[in-house]
């Protein structure tokens, strides 16, 4: 059985080196739609429950949306975004520092494995970075 619960949160972004306006600073209202696989709760509180959909918002805002809402997320391998992310951080503004490229594919399966890390039962990942794109990371 599956259940899936969906986010959404803010942030400020740039792919460096992209050959199009990517490149460029800017923002998306990204939607996150997280999906948890498992067998059902047998008696309890939780009967019939793959997971309590309000523990599952527990852990994905602790995970995902405290840490990336209105942050500048950026790669912390790229010298121009690393540059950027210190201008912001001595205006005490919030970054938030990634190990990759911040494409919505890689965003995906780092969200993945936050979650995964924290015990949840993902299944899968997808992230909407506009409204018609979406990259969806499945373990
Ligand atoms: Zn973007």
């Amino acid at each position: 059985m599956k259940i899936t619960k969906i986010f959404t949160f803010d942030s400020s972004h740039m792919l460096d080196g992209h050959d199009g306006k990517c490149r460029n600073l800017h923002g998306h209202t990204y939607k996150l739609e997280i999906t948890v696989s498992d067998g059902l709760i047998q008696g309890g509180a939780k009967d019939g429950m793959v997971m309590d959909f309000a523990d599952l918002k527990t852990i994905v805002q602790a995970e995902i949306i405290n840490p990336f809402d209105h942050a500048f997320i950026y790669h912390g391998g790229n010298e121009r975004e690393s540059q950027i992310a210190a201008l912001l951080d001595g205006w005490q503004m919030k970054t938030l520092r990634l190990p990759c490229r911040t494409t919505a594919e890689n965003m995906a399966a780092l969200m993945y494995g936050r979650l995964k890390n924290a015990g949840l039962n993902v299944c899968s990942v997808k992230l909407w970075e506009t409204p018609t794109s979406c990259a969806e990371y499945e373990g």
